[in-house]
């Protein structure tokens, strides 16, 4: 089972029967090369077979298919194994991470992926757990903690790597002030191998004896200023890693500063190294190569986590081994991946923080005032990015890239004097409304809700412009997949799953999945037939912090959808299931409770539940109820489902206050619904 090593790895381009890691092969194309389903025949293509899955958060994980079993990675670091025909279940693992854990996670508690290797199946847990499964059984081979400090809240939602039996993996929790860094493990006994930071730690406290040292001497150490070390500095790597098996090279992605705001992060002095920068390293010692930095002086979440395909390429007459990146930060990138030199970079996306990239130094021109010194800035592309960790693919038959973008403008700002709070959120920028007046805002927009869109983007990466676009009536739309048969398929944030011609972007099929698809998809081919494969549930940072796409309702529990042509399977009929009515409490609160309830309202809870995904708190069973509020936000009742007792950062007299405050929000919310039946419960 899983019989996957170097040899197999290095081959698999050729093998369009499985998807044997993560981005198909090492060079991470999500390309398909099977043909059987193709341009002329999609709109025969039905459901073959499909899974519930056990809840009801975000779907991130790329399936993988190895000879005839199906192996897929669910939110809370879930895994399965089933039969790639049938869809019969051959045994499931459930780490058992504690619920709690989920208040650490920025983004939804997904998992994107796992790693096989030689009868192994790697996962990642949210705990930080990096976990060998037999692929047999699904039995524990070993378990590895990569968490290098308890204290703060390090979390794993990205899929392990593995080449020359090593498995890497890296953390999230740059809002939350970590430190980044990426761990690599023997295959075999799980013993560490190597760790690579990405970013200095506290100077006083000397190395870290880790891989990464002389590259923080020598090259990051000198880009920092100020007292980064006591709000982590970020740069987890918690999406991309990629084995280059032709330089025998490991790229890594890292992330964004922590706090976002370089004033308060380094003194607004230095590049701040390895902060959104591609980084070079030998894989098997983790010693530093080379790096790229898109984003000096990093101060708006502008990740270079995102996907990284590598290709070679004709540019200018010449085969090029290059590295590709559609980053946060809305420039696309072309790197030489045996220098690490920029090739090329252009705008895929609308932006007014760069005006361009200086081809002699590779670095961007910087419009100042979108650093929101002295005034708010709307910054387009934002921290949600202007492509975030759902898959891109690259077709080598068309030449392009298929890229899921987004335009989500966030308005930055000092509005609030930052406080710190240890372990929870802290970007040091305000993100505050926006007015047709504010900077940044185009002119003559209206209604600046329109503003937010998202598109799947055909690339072409040579001539660095656009071949075609279609448009969503929303952003966070789903990974995409190429095939050989002239297709593109890609989910979108309402339900939607369709493939359309990759050389032209005409739709060719629909399909309707009943929740948000955001993962990417997978083709693979058994018992002689090809398969197309998506997880479906919506979630993610989006799906958490923002209202729903469509209408508000219960989401359903996610699962797997797996199709063939005239596969004959039929989900059943779907009904959105409504949020419960608002539920405020008869109580009576004080104004100044309920005005110190709103800032703790907003400084603890509003980053989970004023979204699609979590309860929304003003419908809550617990809000009419003091003693079972408190038993929820202070004695952690429901931590097994996610949400973990705040007792270390509220008191029962603040969880009270915050009680009060929603019970009002309730109350106007009753209001509102009783003046306009029917109408669906709007985000707040
Ligand atoms: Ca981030």
């Amino acid at each position: 089972m899983a019989a996957v090593d170097q040899p197999r790895l290095e081959r698999a381009d050729g093998d369009g029967a499985d998807w044997l890691s993560y981005g198909r092969t090492y060079l991470e194309q999500r390309f398909s090369p099977l043909d059987q389903i193709n341009d002329g025949n999609v709109g025969k293509l039905q459901l073959a077979w499909w899974r519930d899955l056990d809840n009801a958060r975000g779907q991130e994980g790329t399936p993988l298919v190895i000879d005839g079993v199906i192996y897929i990675s669910t939110a809370w670091s879930k895994v399965m194994a089933l039969d790639a025909r049938t869809g019969k279940l051959r045994w499931r693992y459930d780490p058992q991470v504690r619920g709690g854990v989920a208040v650490h996670a920025c983004c939804d508690v997904g998992n994107r992926g796992i790693a096989a290797w030689k009868g192994k199946i790697f996962v990642g847990a949210l705990d930080g757990r990096m976990i060998a499964l037999d692929a047999k059984t699904g039995l524990v081979k070993w378990s590895a903690d990569t968490i290098v400090d308890h204290s703060m809240p390090y979390t794993i939602t990205g899929a392990p790597r593995v080449f020359r039996d090593k498995v890497v993996i890296g953390n999230s929790g740059a809002e939350l002030d970590v430190r980044g860094y990426v761990s690599a493990y023997d295959t075999e006994t799980g013993k560490l191998v190597w760790r690579f930071f990405t970013v200095p730690g506290d100077p006083s406290k000397g190395p870290d004896h880790a891989a990464s040292d002389e590259a923080m001497s020598k090259v990051a150490g000198k880009t920092w200023s100020g007292e980064w070390w006591k709000y982590g500095g970020g740069g987890t790597v918690w999406d991309s890693i990629v084995y280059d098996p032709e330089l025998n090279q490991l790229y890594l992605g890292v992330g964004n500063g922590s706090p976002w705001n370089y004033r308060v992060r380094s003194a607004g002095k230095g590049d701040n190294l390895f902060l959104s920068s591609i980084v070079a390293v030998d894989p098997d010692t983790g010693r530093y190569r080379w790096h790229y930095q898109s984003t000096p002086g990093e101060t708006w979440d502008f990740t270079a986590t995102q996907q990284m395909t590598l290709a070679t390429l004709n540019i200018g007459g010449h085969p090029r081994k290059v590295l590709m990146q559609a980053p946060k930060n809305g420039f696309f990138y072309v790197l030489d991946r045996e220098t690490g030199k920029l090739i090329s970079a252009k705008a895929y996306a609308p932006m007014n923080w760069a005006t361009g990239i200086d081809m002699k130094t590779g670095r961007p021109i910087e419009v100042p005032a979108a650093r929101f010194a002295t005034s708010p800035y709307m910054v387009f592309p934002s921290g949600i990015g202007a492509h975030a960790w759902q898959p891109m693919s690259f077709s080598p038959k068309t030449g392009l890239v298929y890229l899921p973008a987004m335009q989500v403008p966030l308005v930055y700002s000092n509005a609030n004097p930052f406080e710190f709070h240890k372990g929870r959120w802290n970007t040091a920028v305000s993100l505050v409304g926006a007015t047709p007046a504010t900077p940044g805002v185009p002119a003559g927009t209206k209604d600046i809700a329109s503003l937010n869109q998202g598109y799947l983007l055909a690339w072409d990466p040579v001539a660095q412009k656009e071949a075609w676009r279609v448009r969503y009536g929303h952003p966070w739309n789903g990974g995409t997949l190429a095939t050989g048969g002239n297709l593109v398929f890609q989910g979108d944030s309402k339900g939607g799953f369709h493939a359309y011609r990759a050389d032209n972007g005409a739709r060719l099929w629909d399909f309707d999945a009943q929740t948000g698809v955001m993962a990417g998809p997978i083709s693979f081919k058994a018992g002689g037939e090809q398969y197309v494969a998506v997880l479906a549930g919506y979630g993610g940072s989006m799906g958490v912090a923002t209202p729903p796409p469509g209408p508000d309702q219960v989401y359903p529990n996610g699962r797997l959808l797996v199709f063939k042509l005239d596969g004959g399977a039929k989900l059943p009929t779907f009904t959105p299931t409504p949020r419960p009515a608002p539920n405020p409490s008869a109580d009576s609160f004080e104004p100044a409770q309920i005005k110190s309830g709103e800032g703790l309202y907003f400084t603890y809870c509003s980053i989970c539940h004023r979204g699609a995904i979590m309860p929304d708190l003003r419908t809550s069973s617990a809000l009419s109820h003091a003693a079972a509020w408190k038993s929820v936000v202070i004695d952690g009742a429901l931590e097994e489902q996610g949400m973990a007792s705040f007792r270390d950062y509220v008191s029962p007299q603040q969880a009270e206050a915050i009680r009060g405050y929603i019970s009002g929000q309730a109350k106007l919310l009753e209001g509102q619904q009783a003046l306009a039946p029917g109408a669906p419960a709007a985000g707040h």
